[in-house]
């Protein structure tokens, strides 16, 4: 607790008693999120500077081993701009956090968007992903770039973690006075005691791993911060072994006359 006292011009003394607590948490995480980031960019960042260094000694005269270096100093910058793009994001989204998104958006449509993005990427898993989209799906009231944002990062997820050549379930159908998007892997799974920890800025339950696949840590951050700017909910179940399933629920824009979710298509 802080304490301020101020006297009145009647000669009335006024105690102010100022909870200190959540400032103080608020001012931990940002002292720590600035840390963190610096030293997630410091790491590429020395790396590329050493081997330009390298590049400028005899090294640099052979072909083979400027090729190689190049190629490295080239993931790492990459590494370096994901990383910024990421950080670019979510303090957008944060600073439009009390702006509720306000277009219409056909998530179903949105869906079919981002997986056909997915199939054009000429990603090995993109064949692997399977859609089931309920028909006749209310809009939601949303951003679309945010959604599709959202969308990326979950499915990207589910690739990354998942085994090779099974699949990545996504579906989309009503529940209730929400529409429920999940999307669902079969890998490694995530152990309960990390599950709360997942949304969390830099959290990762193997770094070497989320890094080596090109992971910034910021993924399921951004995702937390897309699905609160839209009133919705998010839910991570997981499995050790078997795989994780990531549920969010959006409120629909209107309720149409007939039950949405008894039909459904299957691609
Ligand atoms: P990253 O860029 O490292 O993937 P995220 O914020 O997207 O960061 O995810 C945080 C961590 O949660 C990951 O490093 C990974 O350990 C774990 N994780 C996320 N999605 C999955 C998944 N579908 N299966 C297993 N682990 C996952």
């Amino acid at each position: 607790w802080e304490m301020r006292v101020a006297d009145t011009t009647s000669g009335q003394r006024i105690v102010h008693l100022i909870d200190q607590t959540a400032h103080d948490a608020a001012e931990r995480m940002r002292v720590d999120f600035v840390a963190n980031a610096s030293h997630e960019l410091r790491t590429p960042l020395a790396s590329i500077l050493g081997f330009i260094e390298t590049l400028g000694d005899e090294a640099g005269e052979d072909a083979e081993i400027r090729a190689r270096f190049l190629k490295v100093m080239f993931d790492e910058a990459r590494r370096m701009q994901r990383l910024v793009e990421d950080l670019i994001s979510l303090s957008r989204i944060e600073a439009d956090k009390y702006r509720q998104p306000a277009q219409p958006v056909d998530m179903a449509e949105l869906v079919d968007h981002v997986w056909e993005e997915f199939l054009d990427s000429g990603s090995p898993r993109a064949d692997d992903i399977g859609c089931e989209l309920a028909e006749d799906l209310p809009p939601i009231a949303g951003d679309r770039a945010q959604l599709s944002q959202m969308l990326h990062n979950l499915i990207g997820n589910a690739m990354k973690y998942g085994k090779a050549e099974t699949p990545v379930r996504v579906r989309l159908d009503r529940d209730g006075p929400m529409l429920r998007l999940s999307v669902a892997d079969r890998g490694e799974g995530i152990a309960a005691s990390h599950l709360p920890r997942l949304t969390e800025r830099f959290y990762r339950v193997d770094s070497g791993r989320s890094r080596s696949i090109g992971g910034t840590g910021l993924g399921l951050a951004i995702v937390k911060h897309i699905v609160e700017r839209h009133r919705g909910k998010l839910e991570i179940a997981s499995e050790v072994g078997v795989g994780t399933t990531v549920t969010v629920r959006l409120p629909a824009l209107k309720t149409p006359e007939k039950n949405a979710s008894e039909s459904s298509v299957t691609k």
